[in-house]
């Protein structure tokens, strides 16, 4: 085995939440060897930019006319795709529905997964409302939860209010505030909502991405960094309550070969972390379990000029390259007001660029309980297009959750009913289970190896001594708000504690 390769730290996927441990691993220690691996490609000249800022035209209209819905699971297509491809050689690099990879998800239908260089980070809508209450796994260290929070924030460069409020944007936020008055602290009063963005004086707003996370993924120059695409990980090399690295599949000729590893990272997302470990033969009882995602409530509705006393010509007009004038914020606070709101909204223009109408678009994220009923299976015997274990989603909702679902569909339509006439026949909708691609929970941390959980709060998989995950599979409660800037939390502590045991390693 002396001329096995090895590395340092291997880490797999090259999505916003390897990217956020690659950088922390890197501020930590500049010469620490780091090897990231992706079984997809890059799409366009670089791996890992966002599609949003891509300069490419042709490119930048395939992915952005579809992220004008501001729904993720329209963005991979509004019909569910349930046919599976041929191959993975001939897939061109983007988003799958689950069922077109090969899984066994209808009770999940919408939901996806990312097939390219950077994962879903250089498609998202950036979308990073800060968790609160309910949401919040501390651990009972409150003050390193915070620190960690902050530096989730500043690697994701979140911006409080990137996208409005215009004058329109204000009327909305008025309501609002009206409507939910003392149902939470000052901070979160309805609000504009907080995006990784960067802010620039006029024009398209770049999104943060994992080749802005972490630069040497778009551009290089780290001669202690490798990034391999096109490359999946089938299994981990397990021995002894240690991993020795991984086995390797070149996914253009099927060459495999293994490369060894100090450490082992796996940001695989929520479907596909578990999925690796279970064709690893590590199979902890929480794995797959308590799989969460908020229900998707969305509605839509024209803004009444007259009765808001707005003129078409005072509406707002998009910045060049944004497709909505305000992202707004309806937080969550517990009990009172248990919904996340996401409010879109777009200025409609006639072929000249005159305003024709306003909308406000509404969603209501609404969590759901966390239980262990709520699960991947992974099968002995199925592979799925990858040609691992074919992953099946089962996937309902409780009484609680259908009731709670109810409350958010009726606050809705009273909701819509403010700003205008609303027809909830064909302006609202309760969206299929997989929609927000928030999904959680499948490889959750917890303090105890007592079958609730895969990890420990630094992502280390129990029983292991230098195995460690990262991302929304490991958020343990469940959430109301987008999941990301939640799941850059466990980046963080995933890190820390890598870096913490290469520095310890490397005194002795
Ligand atoms: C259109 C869209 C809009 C979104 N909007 C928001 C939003 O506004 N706010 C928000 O919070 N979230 C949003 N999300 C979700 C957000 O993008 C994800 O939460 C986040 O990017 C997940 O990052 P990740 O690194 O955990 O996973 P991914 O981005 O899925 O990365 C995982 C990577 O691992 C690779 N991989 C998997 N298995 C293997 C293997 N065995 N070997 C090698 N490589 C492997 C995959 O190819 C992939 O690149 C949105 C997503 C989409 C698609």
């Amino acid at each position: 085995m002396t001329d096995t390769p090895r590395t340092g730290v291997l880490i797999v996927g090259s999505g916003i939440m390897g990217s956020l441990v690659a950088r922390l691993l890197r501020d930590s220690d500049p010469a620490l060897d780091i090897t990231m691996i992706d079984g997809g490609q890059a799409i366009g000249r670089a791996p890992g930019l966002h599609l949003h800022d891509v300069d490419d035209p042709v490119l930048w209209s395939r992915y952005n006319e579809k992220a004008g819905t501001g729904i993720q699971g329209m963005y991979t297509g509004a019909e569910v795709v349930r046919e599976v491809a041929d191959s993975l050689t001939g897939l061109t690099p983007g988003m799958f529905h689950a069922l077109a990879f090969g899984e066994d998800a209808e009770t999940m239908p919408a939901t996806a997964l990312a097939w390219n260089a950077g994962g879903m980070g250089v498609h998202w809508t950036a979308a990073t409302p800060w968790p609160a209450g309910p949401e919040v796994f501390d651990f009972g260290d409150p003050a390193r939860w915070s620190a960690d929070l902050d530096t989730a924030h500043r690697l994701l460069a979140v911006t409080p209010s990137p996208i409005g409020p215009t004058e329109a944007g204000h009327l909305v936020l008025d309501v609002l505030r009206r409507r939910f008055e003392g149902v939470g602290p000052n901070d979160r009063r309805p609000q504009p909502m907080p995006m990784a963005v960067t802010p620039t004086g006029s024009g398209p707003m770049p999104r943060t991405a994992p080749g802005t996370i972490f630069t040497a993924i778009a551009a290089g120059g780290d001669p202690a960094f490798t990034l391999v695409t096109g490359t999946l990980a089938t299994a981990l090399l397990v021995s002894h309550g240690r991993v020795a690295g991984a086995r390797l599949r070149r996914i253009a000729d099927g060459t495999e070969r293994e490369l060894r590893a100090d450490a082992v990272v796996v940001c695989a997302d929520a479907l596909r972390t578990p999925q690796l470990l279970f064709a690893s033969g590590i199979r902890p009882d929480a794995l797959g379990r308590y799989l969460n995602e908020h229900a998707f409530v969305t509605a839509r509705v024209l803004l009444d000029l007259e009765r808001f006393g707005i003129g078409l010509d005072a509406l707002p007009l998009p910045r060049v390259g944004e497709f909505c004038t305000d992202s707004l914020w309806l937080p969550q606070n517990g009990a009172a007001q248990p919904f996340h709101g996401q409010i879109m909204n777009r200025t409609y223009l006639d072929e000249d660029g005159h305003p024709l109408a306003h909308s406000v678009g509404l969603t209501l994220y609404t969590p759901i309980e966390s239980r262990p009923e709520n699960r991947l299976v992974f099968s002995e015997s199925e592979t799925d297009l990858a040609g691992l274990p074919r992953i099946g989603v089962e996937f309902d909702y409780s009484d609680t959750d259908r009731a709670l679902i109810d409350r958010a569909l009726a606050e809705v339509r009273s909701l819509a009913e403010e700003f205008g006439p609303f027809d909830p026949a064909t302006e609202l909708a309760l969206l299929p289970p997989g929609s927000s691609l928030h999904l959680t929970g499948t490889v959750r941390s917890g303090t105890a190896d007592d079958g609730t959980s895969v990890c420990d709060p630094d992502g280390r998989v129990w029983g292991f001594d230098n195995l460690y995950l990262a991302g929304n599979g490991v958020i343990p409660t469940a959430m109301a708000a987008n999941v990301t800037l939640t799941g850059a939390v466990t980046a963080v502590r995933t890190a820390r504690a890598v870096a913490a045991r290469t520095a310890a390693l490397a005194t002795h």
